[in-house]
């Protein structure tokens, strides 16, 4: 486990267990858990092929859960006179089941939820029924999208519309008067702190959202000549995604602060601060201010929002706002593990030729290196490592030698095949020695390289881009790991190389420990035994920003719940896209496809190219494609 760092990532959620298999304990530390390898196969008995998206619902209710205790505990410790009231940013994840499970489990709280467009609103509209929970309208919006925020209003729901863009105001009193009534409003402002990570642009002067003071001056005064002044309630920011560094949200929660105590002192009534989502994952499990970690905790996150927000209004005398987040990454990670299967493994060919008579120059040469390699003192610390070191240098010059001698034409393909085979079994020879030197032998770099140049490549039965778009899009780093034979010492390095066509269709940054790593420490695959690997922390913005690359669809999702006594209920199966709807998607008509080659196969029949019995099979298998997976049957 402390090989792929689960140790430090997995808590409370993943663990290993005494079989070697990954561990899921859906609800933390509350009890229960359930053998990820035994969930998989009994999943794929009920015909839930791989790539499969479990989603473990108990995981998402433990993160709101774990939200709101950190938020209570923060109110309790700085005796803070107001409360937290959350919503979901629905971008993050906007699948049904997901948002119907949040507004569900968030009840309690009168969660909410955040829309940042037209369909988003529509989602969030129709599930939130709660007439306490929030409704926090983001993003560009036109005159229906405000106009219908008006209306909902008058339907007992809370929609407070958040002003992004200076000229969204004017709309906002153009349709107020219009339809006599106005939206609850908010303006998001754009702060000076400066952010750090991967979505630090989402702050500053040239940030894509906000009003700057000298706009959100004026929008105050807008709203006062229109006799809007009294819906003022919220203020917003938002300095990007995935905080790494506690100490730029506590610039950002003064300045917001300070703004809102201002607004206050403007005549605005206000009453929420919102402070947007960025709450950090902690994918690596460093706790470091790295952009695949973050150096705080859930509670350190909650009480400094708290805190300073008390510490701003108490010195002016201002009563505290309830207190809102977004936080979307922090909620949806968790909660959903992609499992897939390795379908075979390649690596350099590292078989000793047999000897040939009269073999050219560099072969010998490459023979004699490699039985220099095989000769080489076993445990001999520095010395043998010398050897080893000047033994490589030879099998690469010698190598250089049979490939020019080849450009040149006085090697042929067989003498070449045999030359680079030779380097490879050099290759292995050596990195078979190092692996013998006693521990802590410091061994040169050339050499350490060598081992990854004999890396495997474990082809992985899903689609980068349809699975884990970040991993490829923002070099996002998600933990990976077989889900089972943990118990058993890997015995090499591999990288994951898709199912689509692209050199860029690749998992091969992995997290190690303070450092990413190219290469995974992987098990060699067993005949007749699957390979299960986990991707994890992709439930948050994974399946929404996935694409149809190489026409790869949905993967097959399951909805996961602990039930009691330690069996589970599977509440939902969403299945993926056949190969039917993803042509439907691109416009093709399957239908037409199908009479397109039956009518070709017609004519083969007819030239006499094709026997009836061989373009019924052929005419079987197409059939069949349409309504399967566009995944591979393993
Ligand atoms: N709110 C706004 C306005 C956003 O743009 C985003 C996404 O970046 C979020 C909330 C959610 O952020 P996160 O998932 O980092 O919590």
């Amino acid at each position: 486990a402390s090989l792929y760092g689960l140790d430090r990532w997995g808590d409370p959620y993943f663990s290993v267990n005494g079989r070697g298999h990954v561990m899921v304990q859906p609800r933390g530390d509350r009890g229960g858990s359930l053998d990820l390898v035994d969930l998989v196969q009994e999943l794929q008995g009920r015909d839930l092929s791989l790539p499969l998206l479990i989603r473990f619902d108990d995981i998402l209710e433990d993160r709101l859960e774990r939200l709101h205790a950190a938020f209570e505990r923060a109110i309790a410790q700085y005796g803070y006179a107001g409360r937290y009231q959350g919503v979901f940013p629905v971008k993050c994840n906007q699948q049904r089941h997901v948002v119907e499970q949040l507004v569900e489990s968030g009840r309690r709280w009168h969660f909410g939820l955040e829309a940042g467009s037209k369909a988003e609103l529509l989602i969030a509209l129709s599930l939130v029924d709660d007439p306490e929970a929030l409704l926090i309208c983001n993003g560009y919006k036109d005159r229906r999208y405000i106009e219908t925020a008006i209306l909902a209003r008058r339907l007992g729901r809370q929609p407070v519309v958040v002003i992004e863009q200076a000229d969204e105001v004017a709309r906002i009193i153009a349709a107020s008067q219009e339809l006599g009534g106005a939206p609850l409003i908010g303006v998001r402002a754009k702060l000076s702190t400066r952010s750090t990570g991967r979505w630090g642009s989402s702050v500053g002067e040239r940030a894509k959202f906000g009003l700057a003071v000298p706009d959100l001056l004026a929008t105050v005064q807008a709203l006062e000549q229109a006799g809007l002044l009294g819906e003022l309630r919220l203020l917003h920011f938002h300095i990007g995604s995935q905080i790494n560094d506690i100490a730029v949200l506590k610039d950002a929660l003064q300045e917001a602060g300070q703004i809102y105590v201002e607004l206050t002192k403007l005549g605005a009534p206000m009453g929420l601060l919102d402070v947007g989502g960025g709450l950090g994952v902690d994918y690596d499990g460093s706790r470091t201010a790295t952009a695949a970690s973050k150096n705080y905790s859930l509670q350190n996150y909650a009480n400094d929002v708290v805190a300073t927000v008390r510490e701003c209004c108490a010195a002016h005398g201002i009563a505290v706002p309830t207190l809102v987040s977004e936080s979307g990454r922090a909620i949806a990670s968790h909660f959903s593990v992609l499992v897939f299967d390795v379908l075979g493994t390649a690596r350099p060919p590292g078989a000793v030729p047999a000897e040939q008579p009269q073999e050219p120059l560099m072969v010998r040469n490459l023979r004699e290196t490699l039985a220099t390699i095989n000769a080489a003192p076993a445990a001999g610390g520095h010395a043998s490592c010398d050897t080893l070191q000047e033994a490589w240098n030879d099998a690469l010059k010698f190598k250089d030698d049979a490939l020019a001698a080849f450009r040149l034409g006085y090697l042929s393909l067989p003498e070449r095949a045999q030359a680079e085979q030779l380097t490879w079994a050099c290759a292995e020879a050596i990195a078979a020695r190092l692996a013998g030197l006693p521990e802590g032998t410091s061994i040169p770099e050339d050499l350490l390289a060598l081992q990854a140049a004999l890396a495997s490549t474990y082809y992985a039965n899903l689609s980068v881009f349809r699975s884990a778009p970040d991993t490829w899009a923002i070099d996002q780093l998600f933990p990976v790991l077989p889900i089972q034979r943990l118990d058993e010492r890997p015995m090499g390095l591999g990288s994951f190389a898709d199912l689509t066509c692209d050199s860029d269709g690749k998992i091969a940054r992995f997290i190690g420990t303070g450092q990413e790593k190219s290469l995974l420490e992987l098990h060699a695959p067993r005949s007749g035994e699957p390979y299960w690997i986990g991707l994890f922390l992709a439930g948050a913005y994974q399946e929404v920003m996935g694409n149809l690359h190489n026409l790869f669809g949905s993967t097959n999702a399951v909805h996961i719940r602990l039930g009691t006594g330690g069996n589970y209920v599977v509440d939902h199966v969403v299945r993926g896209d056949t190969n039917a709807e993803v042509l439907e998607v691109m416009e093709h008509d399957p239908k037409q496809l199908l009479e397109r080659l039956r009518l070709a196969s017609e004519e083969a029949i007819g030239r006499g190219h094709l026997a009836i019995s061989d373009a019924r099979r052929l005419m079987a298998h197409l059939r069949a494609s349409l309504d399967q997976t566009t995944y591979l049957a393993s």
